[in-house]
């Protein structure tokens, strides 16, 4: 790779961003009394544009901004929108719930609870649930449901996942094999080994080696890692984890918030998997704030005995909003009518489409790149052959590569997850979106490397 030549086109990019975009531009210099000009610090990742283009309207899976231009967004809101952006059913049922019937924070439960419980069991196969608004908070719970139930106080995760800002998750391998906090992290309340412990995505034996101290309450883990590309789970693996987790009496959450993209119930209904707790957030409410975690009824049991437990008022697990009746019924209609067994057929099939599409693009120029993809989500990664840990993966990471890219599709057009080289399909999205996409990425790697 020619790095002076990157920067030349990045510096570029860059420019046509601010001269595409003086609204947004303009928006962001004016905006002084948020913290980082933005509504939330990470929209700050704005590649190196400077500045975030502003959202004027989104609909299924088109985005505008407010300098006029629209876009072919496999963003999807990081997979908030999965369903697309306002699908119709959702927006009916919102509006249904919210302007005629009313109550959102009425702390009464609804009918459609139970439906979306017994849904999320079919899909999923835990039988209790329970609902928070995000994904954060159904982990930050079902941890702390893990460690009352089990009576031991740590966590296990594995290097590079990100599951939310859940304190006792921001931990990474460091150099000598041993667990050490993540860069970066803002405040932690203590040193993170006292609360967790870490292994390697893919890696049974250090799995094995953290698991025999005996001291973990659960391991939660997504069954591919999708927070720093797609690291996919080698033959066996996820098969050992839980053979481990057993043998050690540690309780297996699965999170399951980005990986739902596997299919109508996931990576563990696709491959079968049997956690003892399943988290999940973001697409469910199809843009609406939901999320759940599903416990087993034998641990549901356990835990509703126990009479220390406070589970009703201030013992640490809920919230207010959680299962208020407007998420919920959001939830039953992005599952109902939205993100049904039928539309994940078709968001596999285009995500196939656009992996050859990438694939056709790295092969052209024999790039050291590769391309994953878990159903509905594809991801390239600058390494070759795939990365099989997250410290791996972490370690292909190039920013401004990354930013070129970015920057070059947005000023044609087409939206990534600004984080890694993330895209999704959701039911709106079109063959010839997929192509378009396909068209430009080749037009970026013969500027590139041509
Ligand atoms: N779990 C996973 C696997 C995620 O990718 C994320 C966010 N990217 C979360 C949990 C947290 O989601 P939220 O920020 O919506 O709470």
């Amino acid at each position: 790779m020619d790095r002076i030549r990157l920067q030349q086109l990045l510096a570029r990019e860059s420019a046509e961003a601010a001269r595409r975009n003086p609204r947004s531009k303009d928006a962001y210099a004016r905006a002084d009394h948020l913290f980082g000009r933005v509504p939330m610090t990470w929209m700050n990742k704005t590649a190196a544009g400077a500045f975030p283009r502003y959202l004027d309207t989104a609909r299924g899976a088109r985005v505008t901004d407010i300098d006029g231009h629209e876009y072919i967004d496999f963003c999807l809101g990081d997979t908030g929108a999965m369903a697309g952006h306002s699908p119709e059913a959702v927006a009916e049922a919102v509006q249904h719930q919210f302007a005629e019937r009313g109550g959102a924070t009425a702390m009464l439960p609804t009918e459609d609870a139970e439906w979306v419980g017994a849904e999320l069991t079919r899909r999923f196969g835990p039988t209790r649930w329970s609902f928070s608004l995000t994904a954060t908070d159904a982990n930050r719970w079902s941890i702390r449901l893990a460690r009352a139930v089990t009576g031991r106080p740590k966590i296990l995760v594995n290097s590079y996942s990100y599951h939310g800002s859940v304190d006792e998750s921001l931990i990474v391998v460091g150099p000598d094999g041993h667990g050490t906090a993540r860069p970066g992290n803002v405040g932690a309340p203590c040193d993170v080994t006292l609360t967790s412990r870490v292994a390697e995505f893919n890696d049974l034996a250090q799995l094995e080696r953290e698991l025999a101290h005996g001291d973990v309450a659960a391991v939660l883990m997504e069954p591919a890692l999708t927070n720093i590309g797609i690291v996919l789970p080698e033959p066996g693996y996820l098969e050992g984890v839980r053979a481990l987790t057993r043998r050690y009496g540690t309780l297996l959450i699965n999170d399951e918030t980005h990986t739902f993209s596997a299919g109508p119930g996931g990576c563990t209904a696709a491959w079968g998997l049997e956690p003892d707790v399943l988290t999940i957030g973001k697409a469910i409410g199809g843009g609406i704030p939901a999320g759940a975690y599903g416990l087993s009824a034998e641990l549901a049991e356990r835990l509703l005995d126990r009479d220390d437990l406070d589970l009703v008022d201030m013992g640490g697990v809920g919230g207010t909003l959680a299962g208020n009746a407007l998420s919920v019924a959001a939830m039953r209609a992005t599952l109902e009518h939205v993100l049904t067994d039928d539309a994940f057929d078709g968001m596999s099939k285009l995500s196939e489409r656009f992996e050859a599409g990438v694939r056709a693009g790295i092969d052209t120029w024999s790039l050291p790149w590769s391309v994953s993809r878990l159903g509905a989500r594809t991801e390239y990664r600058f390494a070759d052959p795939a990365p099989r840990t997250g410290t791996e993966s972490a370690a292909a990471s190039d920013t401004e590569l990354e930013d070129f890219l970015h920057l070059y599709l947005a000023n044609r057009g087409i939206l990534l997850t600004p984080f890694h080289n993330m895209a999704l399909m959701c039911p709106a999205t079109t063959e010839q979106d997929v192509d378009t996409h396909t068209e430009v990425f080749a037009a970026a790697l013969a500027e590139l490397v041509g």
